[in-house]
């Protein structure tokens, strides 16, 4: 076996794996989260011209004017703060690339990182590729609420930063306003450095705000912001993302950049700058057409049998599948997606104890309603 010894426990990542079988078998994909409709005509249009109009040689390291001055305006919408496109905001090769430069260009080897589990599968990664040391605290259902006592005692414990993604991908959760008071109130107490993915902002239900951590006092100067385009404009395809920081924590987030990848291609930054200057009917048009795709999923599910936890944002939706009697998720999985037709996601692959995710499936409803009530249909045979 060829693969370094820090990357080896990590195998192939589930959405491959999934996607894969699910194509061979011709399985309804609710697996990978990925949209199985087109983005916006105008977003297509800007990234066209880009390659038309514009340079298709090499970008600036740090990202074009353009998108790095669109970041910073919605930077300051979402928190009051006006940041600076030139010394605080870089485009990287999507939220993915972001999150692989602040591990490695802030973090020193052994740093403990706090880890909410069920993670997104890049965090422990990140922790493994910097050599940084995970620490995990446990979402747990029904309410997949942050755990005041287990987290603090994380803190106390020792950490240099924390990753918080919020709304959290697979829970469905968007953090309240107190859970991320407690946050803010241990990052400042502890002097801990927070890195936040928000990559599902826009992504949320019955009028939950979005809330992002570097807004609380204290928390500006301890926090890089994370996003990208793919999800809000529905071309995950894209890999276009940014981080916004202060100077200090930026530098480290660009020494490791200008290595991992030096920039993002340019016609795509093109792109992402007429998309975050969408008019707000646009994201509210996103809300109700995510709304209304959780909403069939849900009631769906319910009516055969499944536990649903309704997220509160993202486009996941994760369900308790033990009414069907399988003994954990990955033989429910694997019951599903060749028996059923139905493709998901195992969770368990999200927790350092797979047990913890045992229980659970997830379902991802960025499909078309067709899809969804395709793969509603067929799971009926779960019923008999
Ligand atoms: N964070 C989370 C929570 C995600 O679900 C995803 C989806 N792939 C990403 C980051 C990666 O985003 P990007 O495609 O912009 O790298
Ligand atoms: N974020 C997507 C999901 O959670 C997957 C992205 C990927 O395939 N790496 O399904």
């Amino acid at each position: 076996m060829a693969v370094a010894t820090r990357l080896r426990p990590f195998g192939s990542t589930i959405f491959t794996e999934v996607s894969a079988r699910a194509l061979e078998v011709k399985a309804v994909n609710l697996g990978q989260g990925f949209p199985d409709f087109e983005g916006p005509d105008f977003v297509k249009e800007a990234a066209k011209a880009g390659i038309d109009h514009q340079s298709n040689q090499y970008p600036p390291s740090m990202g074009i004017p353009a998108l790095r001055e669109a970041v910073a305006a919605r930077f300051e919408a979402q928190t009051g703060r006006a940041v600076d496109p030139n010394r605080q905001v870089t485009i990287t090769s999507g939220c993915t690339e972001a999150l692989a430069a602040s591990f490695l260009g802030l973090l020193e080897p052994k740093d403990p990182v706090i880890l909410l589990q069920p993670w997104y599968d890049c965090y422990p990664v990140g922790c493994a590729l910097s050599d940084a040391a995970p620490r995990y605290v446990t979402l747990r259902p029904p309410g997949f609420r942050l755990p005041e006592a287990e987290l603090r005692a994380a803190f106390e414990d020792g950490a240099r930063a924390i990753v918080i993604n919020t709304p959290h991908n697979p829970t469905g959760r968007v953090f309240s306003r107190s859970e991320m008071d407690l946050v803010a109130e241990l990052c400042v107490a502890h002097d801990v450095l927070a890195f936040t993915d928000e990559v599902y902002e826009h992504i949320r239900f019955d009028g939950v705000p979005h809330r992002s951590l570097a807004a609380w006092p204290g928390m500006w100067e301890r926090t890089v912001t994370m996003s990208s385009v793919g999800k809000s404009f529905s071309v995950t395809g894209w890999k276009t993302g940014w981080a916004v920081a202060p100077e200090h924590l930026t530098a480290g987030v660009r020494a490791a950049h200008q290595f991992l990848t030096f920039t993002t291609p340019n016609p795509m930054q093109y792109g992402t700058a007429a998309a975050l200057s969408a008019p707000q009917e646009y994201f509210e048009g996103l809300q109700s057409l995510y709304t209304a795709r959780r909403d069939l999923l849900a009631e769906g599910l319910d009516r055969l049998g499944f536990g649903v936890y309704l997220p509160q944002g993202t486009y996941f939706l994760m369900a308790d599948h033990r009414p069907f009697g399988f003994g954990d998720d990955i033989s429910f999985v694997h019951h599903l997606i060749e028996e059923v037709g139905v493709a998901a996601i195992p969770p368990s692959v999200f927790y350092d104890d797979p047990a913890d995710g045992a229980g659970m499936v997830r379902f991802a409803f960025c499909k078309s309603e067709e899809t969804l009530r395709a793969a509603l249909e067929r799971m009926e045979a779960l019923r008999r």
